[in-house]
């Protein structure tokens, strides 16, 4: 499980080592982001009042190509660091120490069970690219007849007539 009891890290550092499916470790996630186990490292180390958590997930998500619309594995290893503070710390709270409160952001969370889920689920979703593409120079499908010119050229090919050309071709003389 991707939860810690705030007692043990009182006095050790603690890390979390998991692979495993989504659902089993308590992270909702959709299918396509988790056709395989995931792997999941995470270092645990509390200081005054802030828990700082550090690791990576590793999987892999299933795309469909912006481009030919073909399904595709991409696997990914992202790495996170995040700091939690625990929302009933009124007592024995160390006010002097300082902390880059501004480098990274703070979780609060209630009760003595931190839990690390979320943050492995955040940090898969922010895995997914803006663009999918199956390769860096997929040639997408036809515009005339739909065929994935990756896979065949067809009749149609050919780049359709540019129109600045003709524009340019009047301006000679
Ligand atoms: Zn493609
Ligand atoms: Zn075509």
């Amino acid at each position: 499980m991707l939860k810690v009891e705030l007692r043990t890290l009182e006095y050790e550092d603690l890390i979390l080592e998991e692979k495993g499916w989504a659902k089993a470790l308590g992270i909702e996630l959709e299918p396509q982001l988790n056709p395989e186990p995931l792997e999941i490292y995470c270092e645990l180390s509390k200081s005054g009042d802030l828990i700082a958590a550090k690791g990576w997930v590793k999987g892999k998500m299933l795309l469909s190509c912006d481009r030919c619309l073909k399904e595709f594995e991409n696997p990914y290893k992202s790495f996170f660091e995040i700091h939690y503070r625990s929302q009933c710390v009124e007592e024995e709270q160390e006010k002097d120490e300082v902390f880059p409160e501004g480098e990274f952001e703070i979780v609060y969370f209630e009760g003595d069970l931190l839990d690390v889920a979320d943050q492995v689920r955040q940090t898969v979703l922010l895995s997914v690219p803006m663009r999918a593409l199956c390769k860096e120079d997929c040639r997408g499908l036809c515009g005339g007849c739909g065929c994935d010119l990756n896979l065949s050229t067809c009749g149609c090919s050919g780049p359709p007539p540019d129109s600045r050309w003709e524009a340019l071709r009047k301006l000679k003389f």
